[in-house]
């Protein structure tokens, strides 16, 4: 794989860069969605995230990369009593891996995508093999969609499917496959090109919203960083090792104490009020919002979730779900943060 843009050296892009550490410390915020111009560093940005993350245990030699200690959620091959990974001791064989950032292209066929017979196998040994698809390698990592709105109807409800059950089904060609393939997703578009169906909107934990930077300085600060990745990519990666092992080491931190983050009925009920005054269906926002606020406490170092955490996820976590206002043209994002000093000026 080309070397990524080391994450650590992005600036000008704040609001993306917090919302994907955001769902590296803790993935079940959903995935994030990334609007805005063509040549704004989405993609280098989703591509560098790999660099947050420490590598994964897997159990050796499974396609799906099941995790070792959820054997509940392990395919059929790494299930103890069946496997042929096992050793003696019945114990799994593990090894290290770095968690994976998958592209899905817009032109994947859904064979790509899900999976398929491995024809190869089929015609030369005569042997009926599973061959798996990207939905695979993403399992426990991250699933990119560039220009996400273009993507085809018919994959956007397979997507809808895998994610809410975290599993992959393939049954054709005689085949009958069933594997873990729990991710987080991650889509970026220009919106005017073409809208989201509201079903896979909801998917979509945090969205941003990134523009070309207006500030001379910082446009000058993102075009030298960016000739100087571009002439020698490993050289730049190294230069940048030491913050990006910083940056790995915050976010690892902040997933150790996540769960010692309080979050108490005050703060519950700001986030409730903020829902129900902008109109959000269902209560998902509002869950997404509780952990993402604790996901922010947790890497800035806060034992408990404060008003200042919740000013700075909730355009974040509520843009996307609110409904049109037709006579209000305001950036989403904006009535957000109206509607919050509404309620704390009560
Ligand atoms: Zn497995």
């Amino acid at each position: 794989m080309a070397t990524s843009f080391p994450f650590a050296a992005i600036v000008g892009q704040d609001e993306m860069t917090l919302a994907i550490q955001v769902v590296a410390v803790d993935p079940s915020v959903g995935g994030v969605l990334v609007l805005g111009d063509r040549g704004t560093g989405k993609s280098t940005a989703v591509r560098a995230l790999a660099d947050l993350l420490p590598p994964i245990q897997v159990v050796k030699g499974c396609p799906y990369r099941c995790d070792p200690s959820k054997p509940a959620q392990s395919c059929l091959v790494c299930q103890p009593e069946k496997t042929s990974h096992a050793s003696t001791t019945g114990k799994l064989k593990t090894e290290s891996r770095s968690v994976s950032v998958v592209d899905l292209p817009l032109g994947a066929t859904e064979d790509r995508i899900v999976g398929a017979l491995d024809l190869e196998k089929a015609l030369s040994q005569g042997v009926k093999e599973f061959s798996p698809g990207l939905l695979a390698q993403a399992h426990r990592g991250f699933l990119y969609i560039d220009e996400v709105n273009l993507l085809d109807d018919h994959l956007v409800d397979l997507l809808i499917d895998v994610a809410a059950s975290g599993e992959n089904l393939v049954e054709r060609e005689g085949l009958s496959i069933r594997h873990p393939a729990r991710f987080v997703l991650v889509g970026s578009g220009n919106p005017e090109e073409g809208e989201l169906r509201p079903q896979l909107l909801d998917r979509f934990g945090l969205s941003v919203n990134v523009k070309t930077p207006q500030d001379l300085a910082l446009r000058v600060e993102v075009i030298k960083r960016r000739d100087a990745f571009d002439k020698d990519p490993a050289g730049y990666k190294a230069q940048w090792q030491g913050e990006s092992d910083k940056l790995q080491k915050r976010i690892v931190k902040a997933r150790k104490s996540l769960d010692a983050v309080v979050v108490d009925d005050e703060m519950l009920t700001l986030c409730a009020q903020l829902c129900q005054q902008l109109g959000t269906d269902g209560l998902r926002a509002e869950l997404t919002l509780l952990r993402a606020t604790r996901a922010l406490a947790a890497m800035q170092g806060s034992k408990r979730v404060s008003t200042e955490h919740i000013k700075i996820i909730a355009p974040l976590a509520l843009r996307h779900r609110l409904r049109r206002n037709p006579l209000d043209d305001t950036d989403s994002g904006e009535r957000v943060n109206r509607c919050l000093q509404d309620i704390l000026a009560l």
